[in-house]
C-alpha cells in the first residue's frame, strides 16, 4: 500500500473535474467592509468581497468589536473548559437567554457551531425518540445530513419544497410513530424559502416535531431578527429552531431554541455539546450585543434588502443570468466547473472582485454558480463596478447572455 499516493489520486480527481478549492489569501479591514487586502500573488492588493455571509457586517460593526473587546478585558481569551466543568461564563447564560427570547421559547443552546449544532441536535433527539423516522428536504444542509446519519434512524427524504411528496410519505407512517420533519427557512444556494407554515400544518395532522433550520435568515428577517418564522408568525409553531451566530450575527457558534425539555435533554446528551471547549468570552459577548443590536434596529435590514434586490435588478437589466431567488441571496448561473473558476479568476484579478465559484458537492452538477451576497455596506459605486465586470467577462469569454441550454441543466437538476 502506497499511503501518499491514495490522497494525491483523490486531489487529482477534484482537480480533473475543475473543482479543486483555492482559498483566497484575504485580510479582512475592520471597519472598511467589504474591502479586504488581498496577500495572493495574483489580482490587485485590495479587492471587494461579494460572497461574505457576514450578511449584514456586524463583523466589523463598532457594537460587536467594543463588546469582544469588553470581554477579552474582563474575562480573558479563553473559556477555560467545557460547558459542564468550568467553562459557562455568566456570558453564555446571558446569550441563551437573549437566544430564547428572540425565538419566543422556553430556552436556547449554544455550541461552537451552526453545524455542531445541527449535528449533535438531530442525532440526539433522533436516539432519544424510540423508533424514530426522520424526514428531510433533499436540499438540506450537510450539518443536518450529519445529524440524521448519527440519530441512526430510518430516514425518507422528500423531494425539496414539495408538501404532496411530504405528506404522502407521512401517511405511510402510523400516526402514533415518531417523527421529525427537518428542513430550512432560506436555502442558501438558491435563495428560496422554506414552506414552513404548510409544513407545520403538515406535522401537526401527523403527529410530527419540526426542526427548522433558521442559519441563513436569523438577524436578517422578522421584525426582531427572529427569522422567516418570525416574520411570518410562526416560531410558536416549529419544535426546534436553529441558528448561527456566524452569518449575519458576524461572530461564530451555533445555537438551537425550544422548550426548555427539548434543550435540558441535548445539554445533558449530546456529546458535541458536552465533550468540547466552549465558546470563548469575546466571541460571546460579541454575539450578545449583535442578537440584542439586531432586535432592536431595523436598519441593516431594511438597507441589506434593498441592496440584494438593487443588484438583481442590475444585472438582470444586463442580461446575466440571474437565478430567481426571493430571498437576499443573488446567485448567477455558470453551469460548469471549469468556466465557474475561470470567471471568478478573471473577476478577481482583473478587477478585483472576490466571489468564490459554487461547484458540486455544494450545489448539483451542471448548476455550477456565482453566489453574490450583496451587503448594507456594498454602496452604488462597488454596484456599478461589479455589473462593468461581469458583464465585460461574460464577453471576453463567449458565456452568452442568455443560456437556454443552461436553465434546461437546471431545470434538470432540481
Ligand atoms: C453555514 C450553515 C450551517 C452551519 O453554520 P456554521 O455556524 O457556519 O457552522 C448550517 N446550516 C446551513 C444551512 C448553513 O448554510
Amino acid at each position: 500500500m502506497r499511503y501518499e499516493s491514495v490522497f494525491e489520486d483523490a486531489v487529482a480527481k477534484v482537480r480533473r473535474e475543475g473543482r479543486y478549492r483555492v482559498f483566497a489569501d484575504l485580510e479582512r479591514q475592520a471597519g472598511r467592509f467589504p474591502w479586504a487586502r488581498n496577500h495572493s500573488e495574483e489580482g490587485p492588493p485590495e479587492v471587494v468581497v461579494w460572497c461574505s455571509n457576514d450578511y449584514l457586517g456586524m463583523g466589523q460593526n463598532a457594537v460587536t468589536r467594543e463588546a469582544a473587546c469588553d470581554a477579552v478585558e474582563r474575562l480573558g481569551t479563553g473559556a477555560g473548559g467545557t460547558r459542564n466543568i468550568s467553562g459557562t461564563t455568566h456570558l453564555h447564560v446571558v446569550l441563551e437567554r437573549e437566544l430564547a427570547d428572540l425565538h419566543g421559547k422556553e430556552a436556547a443552546l449554544v455550541f461552537t457551531s451552526g453545524y455542531v449544532s445541527n449535528d449533535a441536535t438531530i442525532s440526539t433527539v433522533a436516539q432519544l425518540l424510540p423508533d424514530c423516522v426522520i424526514l428531510s428536504d433533499e436540499m438540506n444542509h450537510a450539518s443536518m445530513i450529519a445529524g440524521i446519519r448519527g440519530g441512526r434512524c430510518p430516514k425518507l427524504i422528500f423531494r425539496h419544497n414539495d408538501l404532496d411528496h411530504l405528506e404522502e410519505l407521512l401517511k405511510g407512517l402510523p400516526y402514533e410513530r415518531a417523527k421529525l420533519i427537518a428542513f430550512e427557512s432560506v436555502y442558501s444556494m438558491d435563495g428560496d424559502f422554506g414552506e414552513i407554515e404548510a409544513i407545520c400544518d403538515l406535522a401537526d395532522k401527523y403527529n410530527a416535531m419540526t426542526y427548522l433550520d433558521e442559519v441563513h435568515a436569523v438577524g436578517m428577517y422578522g421584525p426582531r431578527g427572529g427569522g422567516v418564522a418570525e416574520a411570518r408568525g410562526l416560531m410558536d409553531r416549529v419544535t426546534i429552531i436553529q441558528g448561527t451566530l456566524a452569518k449575519a450575527y458576524g461572530c461564530m457558534g451555533g445555537y438551537i431554541a425550544a422548550s426548555a425539555a427539548v434543550v435540558d435533554a441535548v445539554r445533558s446528551i449530546a456529546p458535541g455539546f458536552i465533550f468540547t471547549t466552549s465558546l470563548a468570552p469575546a466571541v460571546v459577548g460579541a454575539a450578545t450585543a449583535s442578537v440584542r443590536h439586531l432586535k432592536a434596529s431595523n436598519v441593516e435590514r431594511t438597507r441589506h434588502q434593498e441592496r440584494a434586490a438593487t443588484v438583481k435588478r442590475r444585472l438582470r437589466e444586463v442580461g446575466l443570468p440571474v437565478m430567481n431567488s426571493p430571498s437576499h441571496i443573488v446567485p448567477v448561473l455558470v453551469g460548469d466547473p471549469v468556466r465557474c473558476k475561470q470567471v471568478t479568476d478573471r473577476l478577481f484579478e482583473k478587477h478585483g472582485i472576490y466571489i468564490q465559484p459554487i461547484n458540486y458537492p455544494t450545489v448539483p452538477r451542471g448548476t455550477e454558480r456565482l453566489r453574490i451576497t450583496p451587503t448594507p455596506l456594498h454602496d452604488d459605486h462597488v454596484v456599478d463596478r461589479l455589473v462593468d465586470a461581469l458583464v465585460d467577462v461574460w464577453h471576453e469569454m463567449g458565456l452568452d447572455v442568455d443560456r437556454p441550454q443552461l436553465e434546461t441543466a437546471l431545470a434538470a437538476a432540481s
